[in-house]
């Protein structure tokens, strides 16, 4: 049993093919997911997916480099948001200076504005950090976000980065980029996060693990991920799959299963 702990299900290309997609995740073993919250405005369809399936659960929040509301949100809409019995943390929030050119402040505001919405309503943090990593750390620390905790989402960083988010209390997740041939450092960051410290996801529908790089992305394929990890770490695919999951429900505590 493995959960793919990041993806995108509203997503356009994910969603038209629902059905399809949740009988694949079914039979590749992967048990549950949970879709991320990507802008204010495509919140309520995020909901509306988690809330329509069992084995899916959602996130609350606006993407570091999302424009598309035109507005920010506040501190207090985002823990109303998250009031929903089946949104488990908030995010995906950070801060990601790659796509983003110029001033970057509102990016760092935005950040602490989840990170304060995740205190307030006491649920953990999704991050998304691109070529911010000292910002992001420093925000996290500043804001009193170990508190909370949370998961570096389809970590890139170095060894060193993982030690400091891990010494946050945060997890380190693992996406299908560490298939990739070329991801040399990626692999050995992996051997390095311990199995109890880490998850995996697909961040579909993007960035598809080899054998399927290239093509749309979709839950069933954080499989490949596992498979990837366990070969690294020298360990079986069931090890990583008991880890990863315990992992998973460790810290979404709200998708813990009830009754
Ligand atoms: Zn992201
Ligand atoms: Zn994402």
């Amino acid at each position: 049993m493995l959960v793919d702990s990041h993806c995108h299900l509203d997503f356009p290309e994910l969603r038209a093919d629902l059905p399809a997609l949740l009988e694949r995740m079914a039979g590749n073993g992967v048990s549950h997911a949970l879709t991320i919250s990507t802008t204010l405005s495509g919140f309520p369809g995020v909901r509306e997916v988690a809330q329509a399936h069992p084995n899916l659960w959602c996130t609350a929040g606006v993407h570091p480099d999302e424009r598309r509301d035109g507005r920010e949100a506040t501190v207090e809409e985002l823990v109303e948001l998250a009031g929903h019995p089946k949104v488990v943390a908030i995010g995906e929030t950070g801060l990601d200076y790659f796509r983003v050119e110029g001033d970057t402040g509102w990016q760092r505001e935005r950040f602490r504005v989840h990170i304060r919405a995740a205190r307030a309503c006491a649920k953990p943090l999704v991050i998304h950090t691109r070529e911010s990593a000292a910002d992001t750390l420093r925000i996290l620390e500043e804001e009193g976000a170990a508190e909370v905790g949370g998961v570096m989402h389809c970590f890139t960083e170095s060894a060193e980065v993982a030690q400091a988010a891990m010494r946050l209390g945060f997890l380190i997740s693992f996406s299908g980029i560490v298939t990739f041939k070329n991801a040399r450092d990626l692999k050995e960051v992996a051997r390095l996060v311990p199995l109890d410290r880490m998850l995996v996801e697909t961040d579909a529908p993007y960035l598809a693990p080899v054998p399927h790089r290239g093509r749309t992305n979709e839950p069933s394929f954080v499989r490949h991920v596992a498979e990837e990890i366990a070969r690294l770490k020298d360990v079986s695919v069931d090890a990583v799959a008991r880890a990863t999951t315990e992992n998973f429900f460790g810290l979404f505590r709200d998708a813990r299963p009830r009754g």
